[in-house]
């Protein structure tokens, strides 16, 4: 249903809507993805998916980070959980994603005695690790480029403070490789990509332009208002029927070509490109970041000796191709019943950034 609160100028969405179909009456059906949470969560709440018209399809792709992260990455954090001498600090969503024992997760690690801790930045989990000295306070760095930045200001910080019962567990993830592996699948079907524009203005728009110059596809950098949103699907759908692809920055009160020089070097100091496991897309050459061996004293993998166990996935759970955008989340078969937000089986169901929790919540 549409939401005309969310649109500034409901005025001129007729209009937008009138020109997509156009576009779609030239070329035939039109497959666009979203590879952002945020993207995913403001498409559903505004009700966008049902104004289309019906040649034109939004799919959600890799762009939740706590969907991406896999079972066996999550069974290895329940794991070190199980340690009395160690706090675990994460994001809130983190909290309910099942390992591949589901419904084994951190939050019911907490419930059996686990130190667990939601925060809503790596600083409080600093701030823990100093009311904590008896404890070794391991912060779950999820997220992509966007969160990066603020990871990286958090370990020079720790080592600044040399304080030494802190870490972070670097589950960081980059975004172009992802995409690049995503098209390169022998499945892949998709006609056009809205761009994250919280990650580009990390990287800046340049970083997209590979998907029109090795892959002629169209790209847009979009904003998260309802009216950003549809002016992008009617970018992508004008160049895919004129043939012109390009990569286009649509969220300019944001996002600069360049991106973010400050983030970026502070990211090149902490941080190295390093293979990577992601949910649905297996691993990917320099697709994750790896803490710079100078600070190994705040990774927590040398730290504590950690291992990724053998890639397993939950029983039942379609999450690895509703991650590549094969599968909607209405054709998994525990959408609904099995699987709810109150009773969640996968990830993309926890997450409030998930696929199938932004479904569940308002249709697609
Ligand atoms: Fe996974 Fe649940 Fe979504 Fe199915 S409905 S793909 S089990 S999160």
């Amino acid at each position: 249903m549409l939401s005309e609160e969310y649109f500034k100028n409901p005025q001129d969405v007729p209009e937008i809507l009138r020109k997509i179909e156009h576009c779609a009456d030239q070329t035939g059906p039109i497959r666009l993805m979203e590879v952002c949470g945020t993207h995913t969560m403001a498409i559903a709440r505004s009700g966008i998916k049902s104004l289309l018209p019906p040649s034109v399809e939004l799919l959600s792709g890799p762009g939740c980070p706590v969907c991406v992260t896999p079972a066996n990455v999550i069974d290895m954090i329940l794991e070190l959980s199980r340690d009395p001498r160690i706090l675990i600090a994460c994001y809130g969503d983190l909290l309910r994603v099942p390992g591949s024992s589901a419904p084994r997760s951190l939050i019911t690690e907490k419930a059996s005695g686990a130190n667990v801790a939601a925060v809503y930045s790596p600083v409080d989990a600093i701030r823990l690790a100093e009311a904590h000295p008896e404890l070794e306070v391991v912060f779950l760095g999820v997220g992509f480029e966007t969160t990066a930045p603020g990871t990286a200001a958090c370990i020079l910080e720790a080592a600044a403070l040399d304080l030494k019962n802190f870490s972070v567990l670097c589950l960081l993830k980059q975004t172009e490789p992802a995409l690049r592996a995503l098209i390169e699948a022998p499945d892949f079907l998709v006609n056009g990509f809205l761009c994250p524009g919280h990650v580009a203005a990390i990287t800046g728009s340049d970083r997209f332009s590979f998907l029109p110059e090795d892959y002629e596809l169209p790209g847009v950098v979009s904003g998260f208002e309802p009216a950003d949103l549809l002016v992008a699907i009617l970018k992508l759908a004008s160049m895919i029927a004129e043939k012109r692809p390009s990569l286009v920055n649509e969220y300019t009160r944001l996002v600069r070509p360049e991106g973010n020089p400050a983030a970026l070097a502070l990211m090149d100091r902490v941080f190295c490109p390093a293979d990577c496991e992601w949910r649905g897309l297996g691993r990917i050459n320099g697709s994750g970041y790896e803490i710079r061996p100078e600070y190994a004293p705040w990774d927590a993998v040398p730290k504590f000796g950690l291992h990724v166990p053998t890639p397993r996935e939950i029983p039942g759970c379609r999450c690895a191709q509703v991650i590549r955008g094969v599968l909607s989340p209405e054709q998994c078969p525990l959408f609904g019943t099995v699987c709810t937000p109150g009773s969640p089986t996968g990830p993309c169901m926890v997450s409030g950034e998930g696929a199938c929790a932004a479904a569940f919540a308002y249709g697609s």
